[in-house]
């Protein structure tokens, strides 16, 4: 069972929340605690998640992207 890290605690999970705020160009992909937390965060947009055993891929509607 692969897994990867989240972007902001460093923790190995299965599933994680593509998310990303206007400070940062890159998307960042976190787990669901730090997610939780940085929906918090001003101008804070989810673009989907990640699912690495499932290898579903991330479709992103435009309208979840440029609100
Ligand atoms: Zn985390």
């Amino acid at each position: 069972m692969q897994k990867v890290t989240c972007d902001i605690c460093k923790e190995y999970d299965s599933l994680h929340y593509r998310v990303t705020i206007p400070q940062k160009s890159n998307w960042l992909f976190v787990c669901k605690r730090c997610w939780l937390d940085f929906s918090k965060t001003e101008g804070y947009k989810y673009g989907g998640t990640r699912n690495v055993n499932k290898r579903k891929k991330v479709i992103i509607r435009s309208n979840q992207v440029n609100t």
